[in-house]
This record gives C-alpha cells, structure tokens and sequence, in this order.
C-alpha cells in the first residue's frame, strides 16, 4: 500500500507538486509580506504549499490533496493533528474565555506535570516560544553568575535571541578553523558586541570546548547545549563531550543550559536525561503546548530564584501578556497527559525501526546516505558515514541538490519530509506509515542512484 493509494483525496500522478490554490493565495500574500510569508523557516518549492487542514498523522493541501506530515509544525504536534483530547480540552476552554491577566488553576496543573517528571526541573516559568524560553534561560543564567558571555555549538539553532543566532548559519567560508571556530553574525547589522558575547564551540570536540571555555571563564554565564542539535545534523553527542562540557563548567561556574524546545520529545524526562546532562536551566517549548504557542524556562530552585520578586524587583523581570494563557495551557496540558511511559514506548519503538529500514535501503542500494536521530525524531544526510558535528553535515552545492529531488520525490509521493531539519513521528502513525516512508526512501534510492552516479559506498 502506498499512501497514494489510500487516498480518496489525491490526485493524478501528473499533478503538479504544488496546486493552483497555493499559487492564488502565494499570489495574495506577496502584496502583504516581504517575501510572501510570515516565517522565514516556511519551505518552498517553487512557492509554498498552503494548507487547509490536518487531521493525526496527515495534512490536507489548500487544493485537497492528503500528505503524511513528518514535519508536524516542526516537531511540535507529537499527537498528530487535532488530536482529540486537545480539540475537546481547547473547545471547553475557549468557551471559558481566552486569556486574563490574572492567573489560572491551570497553569499550576501543566507546570505539576512537567516538574513531577524531571528532578532537574525544581521551578518553571511559561512564555509563549521556544525563542523567549531560551532568551529566559541566558538572562538568568547571566544574573546568577553576574557574567554576560555564552558559549553555543556551531550551527545549532536555538530561536532568535541575538546572542543565540550567532553561528547558527555558519559556511566553509565564514567558519574559521576547526580550532578557533569564528562566532558569525546572523544577519546584517548585528552588533559586534554580541558577536564579542559569544563564544563558538564544535559539536563531539570535547578538548577544543574545555581550552575555549577555559580560556573565556570569567565572562561566560552559561553554556547553552541542545543535546541533539536538529539543524546541525541531528547528532548523538559522545558521552564524552556531555561530560566534558558538565565537568569544566562546574570547575568555573559556569552554568549550563539544555535547550529541549524540540528534544523534550526525545522521553518522559526530556533530553538532558537519555545523554547524562545535568542542566541548570532548560528551556522547553512546542510538545508542551499541544500545538498553541509555548515556552517555558525551568530549571534548579536557586537560579530560577533569579525570576522571583520577593516584593523587591526581580532580578530578571518576566512577564508577557500572553504567557501562561489558558488555552496554551489547557491545550499542553491534554497533551502531555496522553504523553504517558506507553506512548514514549511507542514512539522509541517506531523510531528504532524506521532508522534501521532506512539503513537496510541504503545498504541494499549501495549509496553514499547516513542517518542520524534518535526516540521520534531522524535526519537522512548524503554522506557516507553519519556526520559528527555540523561541518561534516553541512551540504555541498551537488548534495544539496541531491536532497532536493529526494524531498520532491517524496512529496511525489504524498509524504512531507522536512528540508535540511529533524523529520519526526507522531503517536498517530503506526507500522504503516513506517513501511512507506521505507518503501518510498529505497524506491528513491534506486531510481536516481545512477543518475545522480553517487559514490558507491
Ligand atoms: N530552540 C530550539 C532547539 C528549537 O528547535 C527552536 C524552534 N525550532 C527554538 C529554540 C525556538 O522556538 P520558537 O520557534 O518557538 O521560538
């Protein structure tokens, strides 16, 4: 079965990829976005495709035609689309009224439940994304040790506070040497003193990170580590860069941050647990808003202290009109709820076998494809071997392009795999959805391999 087949919805196989809906609307919104669109991370190809709904593990294009979604609002819809609890949940609510500036109930139910599960997490605070989580998280850190400077790995993508964009779209021509590796600004016009605030560490290199963090102690705040960083390769970090990294900032006091805005799906106490991390801080978002807007900053009691007034002004003043709003509280709250030991089981278990079928592919096809990931989440890279850091995974012009065909060969064929980031399952899929995305990879592999003449493994 492939999922073509299966749906009463698509199509002939001579549609085009994108349909003439999303091309009338991508018309409209070039007269009001620089652009066309209102994010920058929205993938297009040639134009973006518009979308009229979802529904679990599928998404429905603005011109009716059903694609497996493995890109899930990046990473956020853990139980696929308008999963039911939520829907029910998010309808009594909205009933209820949106938002107040006084507290709810509920936000003391989502915060038991998420600090119930990690010990790491004594205190948390809500925002409304994973950007202000992480921007939280290195304000505080910097009034806790009184020292502006963080140190992050190249190519990691944390969100769009300054200070964390740095090095986030570093290039062979911009990087540096492997040794010194250049902290990058991120757009034009970022202040050099926040590129002097950051110091650039290479993922997997646990002696280049403790000479630099060494060497920059007395002004860094923290270490802000995603500990399987999604857009520079979706890699296991060695237990011996985890250790090194804990090791030399306890010996300096620097603290470390784990951004788990997209690993906190990686299990029931997040990231930070499966790979030995002992995080002051964390930042949280998407999974723990059922698909509403979210953020959260958590972490030990005494440096999360930093945000607690004590009748004085706080050290880090923390607010924002939405924060904590009940709909995104009641709609993580559902969520999380069914996120229970079995569906992380689930999950681990259709993970598992999903990376081995497409490394049995790559074996029978005798390409030069690698895949890395881990729990819900993979990344397909077209190199040899599984790259180690963001150097290794970074794409050449021919790779590129390589990667290109293989995203519109797949939405040929009704699956949605996100470009050059993790790709993810959902509670919602099943053995099925494993054995196509299988089956559509190897049928991939084999079609184009000798065209595209790829080094033979
Ligand atoms: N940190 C990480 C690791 C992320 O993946 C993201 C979003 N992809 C962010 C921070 C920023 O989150 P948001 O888009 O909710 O601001």
């Amino acid at each position: 079965m492939t999922v073509q087949s299966s749906l009463p919805l698509a199509e002939s196989d001579e549609q085009p990829l994108i349909g003439t809906r999303s091309y009338d609307a991508y018309r409209r919104a070039r007269d009001v976005f620089p652009d066309g669109t209102t994010r920058v991370t929205i993938e297009r190809d040639p134009i973006p495709r518009y979308v009229s709904h979802g529904r679990g593990a599928y998404l429905f294009d603005a011109d009716g035609r059903k694609f497996l979604d493995l890109n899930a609002n990046f990473t956020t819809l853990i139980h696929g689309h308008a999963f039911a609890p939520v829907v029910t949940a998010l309808e009594r609510q909205l009933r209820d009224g949106t938002c107040f500036a006084n507290p709810t109930e509920k936000e003391i139910e989502l915060a038991a439940l998420i600090c119930g599960r990690v010990p790491g997490m004594e205190r948390i605070r809500f925002c409304n994304s994973g950007t202000e989580a992480v921007m939280f998280a290195i304000k505080a850190a910097r009034a806790w040790t009184g020292r502006p400077a963080i140190a992050k790995v190249e190519g990691a993508y944390h969100g769009a506070y300054d200070w964390i964009e740095v090095s986030q779209a570093s290039t062979p021509a911009t990087w540096g040497s492997p040794d010194e590796p250049q902290s990058v600004p991120y757009y034009r016009g970022m202040p050099t003193s926040v590129l002097d605030e950051v110091v650039t560490l290479r993922f997997n290199d646990p002696q280049n990170a403790v000479r630099q963090i060494r060497r920059h102690a007395a002004s860094l705040a923290a270490i802000v580590l995603d500990p399987m960083p999604s857009r520079a390769g979706l890699i296991a970090p060695d237990p011996a860069f985890i250790t090194a990294l804990q090791d030399v900032a306890r010996e300096h006091k620097v603290l470390i941050i784990s951004d788990e805005v997209l690993n906190f799906r990686q299990s029931f106490q997040g990231a930070a647990a499966r790979y030995g991390l002992e995080p002051d801080l964390y930042a949280l978002g998407k999974i723990i808003g059922g698909g509403l807007p979210i953020g959260a900053v958590a972490g030990r009691a005494c440096v999360m202290e930093m945000f607690d007034a004590d009748k004085k002004k706080p050290a880090v003043p923390q607010g924002g009109t939405f924060s904590a709003n009940p709909m995104s509280m009641t709609a993580g709250l559902a969520a999380m709820q069914c996120l229970d030991h079995a569906a992380f089981a689930h999950l681990e278990r259709l993970g598992d076998k999903l990376r081995a079928r497409l490394e049995q592919a790559i074996e029978r096809c005798q390409v030069a494809f690698s895949v890395t990931g881990a729990a819900s989440l993979f990344r397909i890279h077209p190199k040899r071997r599984p790259p180690r850091d963001f150097r290794e995974a970074f794409w050449s012009p021919s790779e590129a392009a390589v990667m290109k065909e293989m995203t519109r060969f797949f939405a040929a064929e009704w699956i949605l795999l996100p470009d050059a980031a993790a790709a993810c399952l959902s509670t919602a899929m099943g053995e099925a959805e494993i054995d196509i995305i299988g089956q559509v990879f190897e049928q991939f592999l084999s079609s184009q391999a000798q065209r595209l003449q790829w080094e033979p493994r």
